[in-house]
């Protein structure tokens, strides 16, 4: 992820990542009491684009909020300064990295300060770009009563990281969670959509972190005039699905080919999810957004 150049934004400085540090009774290390986020820069034809960046610092400072972090950032401002990590880095098809982590303090009192790093490196799909092969988890997603699921909190991921084990020790390319009522919910880091009929289906908010590629996959298909349609569904009906699709800032939008047994019988080429893949990678690196585009040259 980084290497002697490579330099990270730290509490308002620009410092060599192989210098930085923190602190070991940081309550994050220890409690996973911290929260993040995790964007995109894409080249476009008139420099680099980082997608949707204000939206991923806004959600940064409401998870931030929601489990009562101190966040004293403004996000117009560090959308800024991920333009320029990504100039000083000289990156531009990136994924750029913000952890908000709380200071020393090993009670389970609130923070008094925290701190802020972003890093950066290049990365290839996450997911790979064939179709996955899922199994449904014998891990459920946190009830919404334990924990603020639609937070990006640290902490979290304990529960993805397992369901992500289970899922690639009994062979499987990645894990689909349902939630504590059994209804389905959501990949360890990605969304689920769904199609029957000519028809989509996603897991409605509440249970499941609201990602920033759903709502794009979402404006997508309304400007394509594909019906979506949110709500509670049960495994039953993604099995009887024609296809289905994950998305995530990591992920894009990847065809799932298969659910434990039951294979989906569409071709991924003739999908809905296939058409809003592409429209997504268009997307994505389309200038028609001038404020979040910026020249990588200095
Ligand atoms: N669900 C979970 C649990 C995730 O970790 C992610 C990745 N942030 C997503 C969904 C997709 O969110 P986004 O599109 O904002 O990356």
């Amino acid at each position: 992820y980084f290497d002697d150049n490579t330099v990270i934004y730290l509490d308002g400085k620009f410092v060599k990542a192989n210098e930085a540090s923190t602190d070991l009774y940081s309550q994050t290390l220890h409690y996973g009491y911290g929260v993040f986020e995790g964007i995109r820069a894409y080249a476009t034809k008139d420099g680099t684009q980082v997608f949707k960046s204000l939206a991923h610092y806004e959600r940064l400072k409401k998870s931030a909020e929601l489990i009562q972090i101190p966040f004293d950032y403004s996000p117009h401002k560090l959308v800024e300064v991920t333009e320029s990590l990504l100039k000083k880095n000289d990156l531009t098809d990136a994924y750029v990295r913000p952890l908000v982590f709380c200071d020393p303090n090993m009670t389970l009192a609130r923070p008094n300060n925290v701190s802020i790093m972003i890093c950066a490196w290049e990365w290839g799909a996450y997911l790979g770009d064939k179709q996955l092969r899922l199994t449904v988890s014998s891990f459920c997603r946190p009830h919404p009563r334990s924990i603020k699921i639609e937070a990006k909190v640290c902490g979290h991921y304990v529960n993805s990281i397992l369901a992500t084990n289970e899922a690639k020790d009994k062979g499987f390319d990645e894990a689909l969670l349902l939630d504590s009522d059994g209804y389905l919910a959501e990949g360890p880091g990605a969304n689920l959509f769904f199609e029957k009929d000519g028809v989509l289906f996603t897991p409605q908010l509440g249970n499941i972190l609201p990602g920033i590629t759903r709502a794009t996959v979402l404006e997508l298909a309304e400007e394509l005039g594909i019906e979506v349609q949110q709500g509670l569904f049960e495994p039953k009906e993604l099995f009887a699905a024609d296809s289905a699709f994950y998305c995530g800032t990591a992920a894009e939008v990847i065809g799932i080919a298969s659910v434990d047994e039951t294979k989906f019988p569409k071709a991924w080429k003739d999908s809905l999810g296939k058409k809003l893949q592409d429209a997504y990678s268009k997307r994505v690196r389309e200038s028609s957004t001038p404020a979040t585009i910026f020249s990588t040259k200095l």
